[in-house]
């Protein structure tokens, strides 16, 4: 089978980088190892960005429930409420969606524009006689194409093929999903810090997301760092954590995430964050979406990354379908470059020193003090600084992350991501570190494809976890 552009997962960034080629005319097989409605273990949060770039590329608001302010929850159950701004470039709002649908939606508006479905999982990459990519083997099939877009998810086959994938670098976060009858409705949507054991911050965050017909969403994070085997403990603490919302007066509903007629077992999913450690494109190979490790440090939002580097890809293959690596990178550098040089190391920086972690939680949280600094914390966390409405809030959040850029400067996480999207010289220094012929670039490749196949250690003994806590039927997607 021969395509201009083999896409390789047909979730938020493969679909709309399908839809957008399609639609210029490319010849573009969408393939993906699931067959559609899939599930997809998800808070079901399409943020405002996400939302802009759904109207960028023609297509409707997702069906769902509309949401605008969140609250956040600090360690000792005080609660601040972040504002929603409407930007001058985005919505103010977001839109719960369950996945099953969201995904469906973008893959059928893909196929609709003409791109080509393959249900079989990418495995093996075909090579050229240059040694370069020139395609895979999905589910048995060959197909051949000019570029290949990996937007197959964090432990991304394609990227881990190309070497593109600086294990030791990684910002990992392992997070479950379950859903939760409510009698009393959940309006907004909850953030929650957590300490398990007094003194003892959770690496993470857990959530309450309304979804919609008298249920909530709820899950429970953990950042590993490099370290995917501490995965395990956002399944283990899970019912631990439903318990803790109980006693904060967030649910009323069953006190556990297992059993219930209408409830379904939690699902779990890796998040790679704040694209250090993966360099996102090299000659015909582009990576979108979690596949490119776009996702939000601070906050784990990434659909809204998907679907805007699902696009960008596109649009940089139909610009130079000879050589879109540079064109990509450059564009990714101007969307998320700044922002990800601050979030990435301060998110290493609170996984690497527990203690102050917790403290800026409760300083955060504390009366007064959170409610004085929410429109720009809400501004800054959610990154949408950039092109939001001149302001106190706008000032607050500009002068954080400028603060934030001073205090990271030196850090290698900064380093390396400036250096990714510095001109040609710094990359080659970052593309090096990840290349094929490092053992980290070995090693994350041996990673992805055990991730691929029979499953990681990390992601079996967070099944095994999750099994072990939520019953016989918990599920990790990365282990299927
Ligand atoms: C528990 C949890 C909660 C989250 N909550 C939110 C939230 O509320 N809001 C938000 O914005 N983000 C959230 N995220 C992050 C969000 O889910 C991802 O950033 C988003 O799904 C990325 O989209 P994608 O298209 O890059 O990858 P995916 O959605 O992961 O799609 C990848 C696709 O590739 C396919 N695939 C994988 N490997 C192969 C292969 N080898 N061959 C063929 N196909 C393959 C998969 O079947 C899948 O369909 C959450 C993540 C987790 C784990």
């Amino acid at each position: 089978m021969n395509a201009d552009v083999l896409v390789v997962g047909a979730g938020p960034a493969g679909s709309v980088a399908a839809l957008v080629l399609a639609r210029a005319g490319a010849r573009v097989v969408l393939a993906d190892r699931s067959s559609f409605p899939r599930d997809k273990s998800c808070g079901d949060l399409v943020g405002p960005r996400g939302l802009q770039t759904l109207r960028e590329v023609g297509l409707p608001e997702p069906a769902g429930l509309q949401l605008g302010d969140m609250v956040i929850v600090g360690p000792t159950g005080r609660r601040v409420r972040l504002p929603c701004f409407t930007g001058r470039t985005y919505p103010g709002r977001a839109v719960a969606v369950a996945r099953t649908q969201l995904d469906a939606t973008l893959r059928q508006a893909a196929l609709d524009a003409g791109a080509e479905p393959l249900t079989g999982r990418a495995e093996a990459a075909l090579r050229g006689d240059d040694g370069r990519i020139a395609g895979f083997c999905c589910g048995g099939v060959e197909v051949r194409a000019g570029v290949v877009i990996g937007a197959d998810g964090a432990t991304s086959t394609v990227a881990a093929a190309a070497g593109l994938v600086d294990a030791s670098r990684v910002l990992w976060a392992f997070a479950l999903r379950s859903y939760a009858e409510q009698r009393r409705p959940v309006e907004l949507p909850y953030i929650v810090w957590w300490e398990p054991e007094p003194g003892r911050i959770l690496p993470g965050y857990g959530w309450v997301f309304p979804a919609g017909e008298g249920r909530v969403n709820v899950g429970l994070g953990v950042g590993t760092l490099a370290d995917r085997r501490r995965g395990a403990e956002a399944a283990r603490r899970l019912d631990g954590f439903v318990a803790r919302l109980h006693a904060l007066g967030l649910l009323d509903g069953p006190r556990t995430t297992s059993g219930g007629e209408r409830r379904r077992a939690p699902l779990g999913g890796w998040l790679k964050l704040g694209i250090v450690g993966t360099v996102p494109a090299r000659d015909n190979v582009l990576l979108a979406g979690d596949a490119a490790g776009l996702v939000n440090p601070l906050q784990g939002e990434g659909i809204a990354q998907a679907l805007a580097s699902g696009k960008a890809a596109a649009e940089a293959v139909l610009a130079a379908p000879g050589c879109p690596a540079p064109r990509y990178i450059a564009d990714l550098g101007r969307r998320y470059g700044r922002y990800q040089a601050m979030a990435a190391p301060a998110h290493r920086a609170m996984m690497e020193r527990p203690r102050r972690a917790a403290a800026v939680t409760r300083l955060l949280t504390l009366p007064g003090v959170g409610q004085a600094v929410a429109g720009g914390w809400s501004l800054l966390w959610n990154d949408l600084v950039e092109g939001a409405p001149t302001g106190p809030a706008r000032a607050v959040a500009g002068s954080a992350s400028w603060l934030g850029q001073r205090a990271a400067r030196r850090s290698e996480t900064y380093l390396w991501i400036s250096r990714l999207f510095a001109p040609s010289e710094g990359r080659a220094e970052s593309e090096a570190e990840a290349g094929e012929g490092t053992e980290a670039g070995q090693g994350a490749r041996a990673e992805s494809e055990a991730a691929a196949g029979e499953g990681t250690e990390a992601g079996q003994a967070a099944r095994a976890e999750s099994e072990a806590v939520a019953g016989a039927s918990a599920r990790a997607e990365s282990t299927p």
